[in-house]
């Protein structure tokens, strides 16, 4: 075989016969961040129920101890939780440090945690642009450098950022230009480490939510959830179980050949 039949030879993909071991996470070990909950929380759930042992990553919840302790009861996985402020580096650094030594070893970074905010009109202050900034698109960087340094050295290694539809369409009727901005930003961070990551065995994706039942969307005034509900042509929000089954499928070998990819769960909203 030439040269460069060998450097198009297909490297053992990890293909099982039975789509149900293909998403099946035993024995890895999975970094979650903004773990402690809404989507960060279920989805961890569902991780864990296909075998995935969890770091997960809190900033201020005071309930992450008790939520990893009924995880781990559920599913008979081991859990651990790290209090980490995804905006300074070092802290990431240091947990992925961590985590790797608690557990043994490092296969999923998802970089799931983000503020909400208006930040970004005319009239608002740079300082909150800066805020949101370091948390929803320096801190998405933040974890998947962290990790993929990891991940580089032993040649595989997944990462999954939460990003959103207001990363594809200016989201009304709240102007949140800040906001929208990072997590554009997201998704095409996740497109370019994707790249650089392929040469060496790993993966990169984003996820793009819609209009989800958390405390980031919960708290808003009726008659903008009216609106919202309004633009979505399934009319209604999702409840963050919906979401367990796309990160399962992008932290697992039933994702095998898929990098570079963002996948919308919005209702309908961005079609529309
Ligand atoms: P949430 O408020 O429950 O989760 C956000 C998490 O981020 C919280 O656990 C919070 O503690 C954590 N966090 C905030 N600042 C942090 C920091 N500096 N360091 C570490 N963690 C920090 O809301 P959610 O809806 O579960 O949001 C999860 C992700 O989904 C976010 O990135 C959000 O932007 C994105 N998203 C949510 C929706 C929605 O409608 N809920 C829609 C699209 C995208």
């Amino acid at each position: 075989m030439s040269a460069n039949q060998q450097s198009i030879r297909n490297p053992d993909p990890p293909v099982q016969d039975s789509v149900f071991k293909q998403f099946r996470l035993d024995g890895r070990t999975v970094i979650i961040t903004g773990g402690a909950g809404g989507i960060g929380y279920e989805v961890a759930r569902g991780l864990a129920e296909a075998g995935a042992n969890l770091a997960l990553w809190y900033h201020s919840s005071t309930q992450a101890d008790q939520l990893a302790g009924k995880i781990a009861k559920d599913f008979g996985v081991k859990v651990a939780t790290y209090k980490v402020d995804v905006s300074d580096y070092s802290a990431v650094e240091a947990a992925v440090s961590k985590t790797v030594q608690d557990f043994g070893r490092l296969d999923v970074m998802i970089a799931n945690a983000g503020i909400p905010s208006k930040a970004g009109g005319l009239d608002d202050r740079l300082e909150d642009w800066t805020k949101v900034r370091a948390i929803d698109f320096d801190g998405a960087y933040y974890c998947l450098r962290a990790a993929g340094l990891v991940f580089r050295k032993q040649g595989h290694g997944v990462g999954i950022a939460t990003a959103s539809m207001s990363g594809h369409a200016a989201n009304v009727p709240q102007e949140q230009t800040c906001y929208n901005a990072c997590k554009a930003g997201v998704i095409h961070l996740a497109k370019s480490l994707s790249v650089e990551w392929a040469k060496w065995g790993g993966r990169v994706n984003s996820v793009s939510p819609g209009y989800i039942n958390t405390a980031i969307s919960g708290d808003c005034p009726f008659e903008m959830k009216e609106a919202w509900f309004g633009l979505t042509p399934m009319k209604r929000d999702a409840d963050p179980r919906e979401l367990k089954g796309i990160y399962l499928y992008l932290a697992s070998d039933a994702s095998s050949y898929t990098t570079g990819a963002d996948f919308v769960i919005d209702g309908g909203y961005t079609a529309r």
